[in-house]
């Protein structure tokens, strides 16, 4: 039989695939990633990074890296609901902020940690096929930009590659808690656009925007409208960007003395989650998960998977513990952790207006320093839905306000 040349292979090597190179390398282990784009390079998503991704960056020593960037900091979430703003810290006393660095920045420095830790990382290496042996997956076959044919095996093949992941695909990964697109959702950068050092999120009834200050002096504003509006609206972007906001016409009139600094981005993605294993393949980040990005919850959910995921391969290739054993906590854990955020976000995505008995407890939230702390670290992924709706601190929140 012949020898794998690598304990592990990761197609992908953004916000997952990265990281779980680097950590699997730093444990010792033999990693090939690659990915088809060259590094650093943009990707199609905004990127707000949440304090529970932030703190991930200062466990990996990247956080004073990424600082180092200049990407400024967010200490507050404003919540403007039109009538009352709900303005509140998203973090811990250990992790308080959260930053909106590019994706140029932040995907290259999580390459460069990979490739630092001892991965091999190949960029410009397209991927076409995984190859399978009596039911297991067993390598990857691909070409890079010489387009050379190459083949390469592996003891496990993880799948970092994104949404559409052909790992997933070849694999036969099995989904559920399937929801089709539900948001459009459109980004741009402006440049003088006088807006507060602050993640700022407007909501009104059937469109949603929000803002938060990156890197050289701009600032990134992402705004949405159902799905079901898509195919109109998407003959005049801008035209229909900009009636958004006249929704609030102070942002309005702001916007309007800002330029634009890049060309609209836009997309709506389905939501999903997938068994992340099976003989000889692992997924991790959207590969395994996906969900609208109205919370931006994907960075950082993409970093928990990669720690989850290389502690549970070490687990199986040290011979601690079986494979499946391993592999099948790193999903139950993942799928503890997101659900609630997954229906939380799923909700949001519908723009439709809070049910009455939201736009009580959020009227009741609006003004309670501490309500509006927790309700920040909600949206953070700090604190799960589950805690802050729970009945007991629904009451605790409308006793306040009495
Ligand atoms: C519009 C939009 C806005 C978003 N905003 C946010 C936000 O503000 N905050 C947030 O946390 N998340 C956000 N997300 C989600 C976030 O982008 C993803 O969750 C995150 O990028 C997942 O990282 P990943 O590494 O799993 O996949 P990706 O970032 O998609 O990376 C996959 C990589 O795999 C490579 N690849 C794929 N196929 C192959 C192949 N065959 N061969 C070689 N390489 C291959 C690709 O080149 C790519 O580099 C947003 C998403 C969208 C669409």
């Amino acid at each position: 039989m012949a020898k794998d040349r690598y304990d592990a292979i990761v197609v992908g090597a953004r916000c997952a695939g990265s990281p779980t190179a680097m950590l699997l390398a730093t444990k010792g282990y033999t990693v090939l990633v690659v990915d088809r784009s060259a590094f650093p390079s943009d990707t199609l998503s905004t990127h707000i990074l949440h304090p529970p991704g932030v703190s991930a960056l200062q466990r990996w020593g990247l956080l004073d890296q990424l600082i180092a960037t200049g990407c400024p900091p967010l200490d507050t979430y404003r919540f403007d609901f039109g009538p009352f703003t709900i303005e509140g810290a998203p973090g811990t006393a250990d992790s308080p902020v959260a930053y909106c660095p590019r994706r140029t920045v932040l995907d290259k420095l999580l390459v460069d940690a990979a490739s630092e830790a001892g991965a091999e990382v190949r960029e410009e290496f397209t991927v076409e096929d995984i190859v399978i042996d009596d039911g297991r997956v067993t390598g990857i076959r691909g070409h890079d930009k010489g387009g050379q044919s190459v083949t390469e095996s592996a003891k496990v093949v993880i799948g970092a590659d994104g949404r559409y992941s052909a790992v997933a695909k070849a694999a036969g990964a099995e989904r559920y808690n399937e929801k089709p697109p539900i948001l459009q959702g459109y980004y741009t950068y402006w440049s003088d656009l006088t807006v507060e050092d602050d993640f700022h999120t407007y909501i009104r009834p059937g469109r949603g925007w929000a803002t938060a200050p990156t890197h050289d002096g701009l600032t990134l504003v992402v705004s949405g409208w159902p799905v079901a509006e898509a195919e109109a609206n998407k003959k005049d972007v801008e035209g229909n960007v900009l009636k958004t906001f006249d929704m609030a016409p102070e942002f309005a009139e702001k916007i309007r003395g800002a330029k634009r600094a890049a060309r609209y981005s836009g997309t709506a993605v389905e939501n999903f989650f997938c068994k992340p294993y099976g003989p000889g393949w692992a997924l991790v980040g959207d590969a395994g998960y996906n969900k609208d990005f109205i919370t931006a919850q994907g960075i950082m959910d993409a970093f928990r998977d990669a720690e989850l995921c290389a502690n549970a391969l070490d687990e199986s290739l040290s011979g601690a513990q079986a494979f499946d054993d391993a592999m099948a906590s790193y999903q139950r854990t993942r799928d503890e952790h997101v659900l609630p955020m997954f229906e939380f976000t799923t909700m949001l995505a519908t723009l439709e207006p809070p049910p009455p008995e939201m736009q009580q407890l959020l009227g009741a939230v609006h003004g309670n320093q501490e309500a509006m702390d927790a309700f920040a670290r909600v949206n953070a992924g700090v604190t799960s839905p589950a805690e802050f709706f729970s009945e007991e601190n629904v009451g605790r929140i409308f006793a306040a306000a009495h």
